[in-house]
Order: structure tokens, then C-alpha cells, then sequence
């Protein structure tokens, strides 16, 4: 399978068919395995032989979706989880010990940021935000016990671009591993394990399943480093449905696809918002104006299907976009085939307080929109509703 193409493991990486010979993928409902007598149950429980016992240790259909997005990322393993957050967490748990120290880039995923900066610490890990784009940052960020450094990147909702070979140097240099959030870009237009990131995390809930069904979430990278993820996860047991992964699996079949058409759109919306009046800023890795324009079409294939732009007039402005939109649903998720639009400043990132939000960016006139597969005359009519001059 290693020779074929993306577009070919996509339909068809990880399938292992039954007795019935079905043509496409088996979902396997079942929470257990029968083995043929008492010799095969030890066999199997001691691991010398291979095989399924319990679905929290794994399942044909999420070992399927595991391979298939293992193939995709260029991974060595992959192991699917809950959700995107347990996917974090069992990364964590399984990388990391009290008093070992975590860098990572500021503009994380709100659950992310609490994750880090309010749970962790209570274990003794401690973590350190940096400015995403900001290298020397991350090099003076370094402590003796630094063992993990995460990134996103986009990052949400202002799309800064972390350089993905630089980080990995300083993180590799240091003895730590680097772990990139691909959820905005999927392996289908960013593959960060190319550019020496060592795991990737995914919240399968956006792109990958990509019609706003379920929740799930995956870990892959280094067979080593996931072998530690699954080890904790068949223990602690923030494991995937099979149903969810049953759903992904068959989401990643069109990923590509959808990527590329969402992303044509965001940078055709992208490039019509520059030129309105009342917009004073676009942020879209795609566009010439973006400040990393270049490292993200060196990292990127494509500027992602998220945009988001800052009105004039602070929230007032912003909200009348908002509440002036028919087509676009008014909601904070992302990922989905609909094209949904949010206010961060008063939502996701609504718990920061002013001072660091302003300081993050994200200011009372910011819009984020991440665009779905409806037609893009549709979508900026839809917004030209709200948008004055
Ligand atoms: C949604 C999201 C997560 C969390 O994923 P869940 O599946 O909601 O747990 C993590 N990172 C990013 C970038 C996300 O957008």
C-alpha cells in the first residue's frame, strides 16, 4: 500500500474484509471477541497472539479508520480516540510526567488552553504560551524539563502560520517531541510528520468526518510514541465508537476533495471580503496580504477553507453580520459541509478577559467564517446583507 497515491489510500487503505466478502467497510458493533477455547483467551489476553479481545483495546472497524489515517498522514501508527480533546489528553498522559514542562503556541484551541494552563497544573506540568510565530520565543521558553511542544497551525480564528521544521529544530534540540494540532488542514493539505513534527493530533469531529455527525479524535505519528498513546488509552478508555470511527472512516474517502473545494471557496470569499468596504482585515493563510503568505504555501497545499475578517464599527457591526445571515448558520463549530460563522470575541473566547483578548488579536470586530460547499455567490450575498460601507 505504501507506493499508492493519497487519493488511493483514501478509498482503500486499512480495509481487511470478512467471510462475507463485502465490498464496502464492515461496521463491527460488538464490545467483544470469542476466542476458540481457553489456550487462544490466554494467547490472546498475554499478547502473544494477536488479535481482538475487548473494544477498548481495539475494534476491525476503528483499526481500520486508524490505518486509513495512519496512510494519509505518513504515520507509522495512528490510534483513534473519543473526541479531539481525548486524543490531547492521552497524548499527554502518556507522554508526559509531574513536573515535566510543556511550550506551546499561544491561539490554541480554547479546550486546549484550559486543558493546559488549568488541568495539567494541578498534576504539576506546567505549560508556557508562546507567540505562535515567534521562534526565538519558543527557544527561550526551553527549560531542563521540557518534553512536549504543541502547536496549531492555522491557528484559530487569526490563521498565523507556525513554521513547522523551525519548531521541530528547537523542540528536537531540547530532547522534546513536537505534536501538531492538523485539524484545520487535514493530512489532505498538510502533512506536518514531512516537516519533522513527531505526532500529529486530530479532532476528527471537523474535517475528517466533515459533515458535523460525530465526535472523534486520533493520535498519529511515531510507532513508538503511539504505542505509549494506546497503552494509556486501552487502560484509562477514552476510546472511539465504532460507529464514529465507522463514520470517519468513510469521511476520509472524500476528504481531499472536500478540502480543496472549501478551500477554492474561503480563498474566493477571502479575496471578495478584501475589496469591501467596512472590512478593514482579512486573515487567510491564501491571500498575498497574509504575513506568512509564503511559509504557508511552502506548508500548506492550499490556504484552508477558514477566513475570518474584522469589521469596522467593534461588535455592533460584527453582531449585524451575524444576525443578518439566512444561509450561514450561526454556530461556533467548524468543518462541517455548511458554512458556519462566529463572533469570537464573544464566544470562543469569550472567557479570556479584554486586555488578553485584545493582546491575542482577536478583537470585538472579528468574524470567523469556515466555509462549506455551498455556492460561494450564495454565501457572499449572505454576508453583503449585514456588511455596510
Ligand atoms: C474542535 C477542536 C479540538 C477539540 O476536538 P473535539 O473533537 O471537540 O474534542 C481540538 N483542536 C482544534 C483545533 C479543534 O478545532
Amino acid at each position: 500500500m505504501d507506493s499508492l497515491d493519497f487519493d488511493t489510500l483514501a478509498v482503500r487503505a486499512g480495509i481487511e474484509r470478512s467471510q462475507f466478502n463485502e465490498h464496502s467497510e464492515a461496521l463491527y458493533l460488538t464490545s467483544s471477541f470469542v476466542f476458540q477455547n481457553a489456550a487462544q483467551a490466554a494467547a490472546r489476553f498475554s499478547g502473544e497472539e494477536a488479535g481482538n479481545v475487548y473494544a477498548r483495546f481495539s475494534n476491525p472497524t476503528v483499526t481500520a479508520m486508524q490505518q486509513r489515517l495512519a496512510a494519509l498522514e505518513g504515520a507509522q501508527a495512528c490510534v483513534a480516540t473519543a473526541s479531539g480533546m481525548s486524543a490531547i489528553l492521552a497524548l499527554v498522559m502518556a507522554t508526559l510526567q509531574a513536573g515535566d514542562h510543556i511550550i506551546a503556541s499561544r491561539g490554541l484551541f480554547g479546550a486546549t488552553q484550559q486543558l493546559f494552563g488549568n488541568i495539567l497544573n494541578k498534576f504539576d506540568i506546567e505549560t508556557s504560551f508562546v507567540p505562535a510565530t515567534d521562534l526565538a520565543a519558543y527557544r527561550a521558553a526551553l527549560r531542563p524539563r521540557t518534553r512536549l511542544v504543541f502547536v496549531e497551525t492555522p491557528s484559530n480564528p487569526l490563521t498565523e502560520v507556525v513554521d513547522i521544521a523551525a519548531v521541530a529544530r528547537i523542540a528536537h534540540e531540547a530532547g522534546a517531541l513536537l505534536a501538531v494540532d492538523n485539524c484545520f488542514c487535514t493530512p489532505a493539505l498538510q502533512r506536518p510528520l514531512e516537516f519533522g513534527a513527531d505526532v500529529v493530533v486530530h479532532s476528527a469531529t471537523k474535517y475528517l468526518d466533515g459533515q458535523g455527525r460525530v465526535l472523534g479524535g486520533a493520535v498519529a505519528g511515531r510507532a513508538e510514541v503511539v504505542e505509549e498513546v494506546f497503552k494509556f488509552l486501552r487502560t484509562a478508555g477514552p476510546c472511539i465508537s465504532p460507529f464514529n470511527a465507522w463514520i470517519i472512516l468513510k469521511g476520509l474517502e472524500t476528504l481531499r476533495i472536500r478540502m480543496e473545494a472549501q478551500s477554492a471557496a474561503a480563498l474566493e470569499l477571502a479575496r471578495w471580503l478584501e475589496t469591501r468596504p467596512g472590512v478593514r482585515r482579512v486573515h487567510y493563510p491564501g491571500l498575498s496580504s497574509h504575513p506568512q503568505h509564503e511559509l504557508a504555501m511552502r506548508q500548506q497545499r492550499t490556504g484552508g477553507a477558514i477566513v475570518s475578517f474584522e469589521v469596522e464599527g467593534g461588535r455592533e457591526h460584527a453582531w449585524r453580520v451575524v444576525d443578518s445571515t439566512r444561509v450561514i448558520s450561526i454556530t461556533a463549530n467548524l468543518g462541517d459541509t455548511k458554512t458556519t460563522i462566529t463572533h469570537p470575541a464573544s464566544t470562543t473566547h469569550g472567557r479570556i478577559s479584554a486586555e488578553a483578548r485584545e493582546a491575542a488579536g482577536v478583537s470585538e470586530g472579528l468574524l470567523r467564517i469556515a466555509v462549506g460547499l455551498e455556492s460561494v455567490e450564495d454565501l457572499k450575498a449572505d454576508l453583503l446583507r449585514g456588511l455596510s460601507g
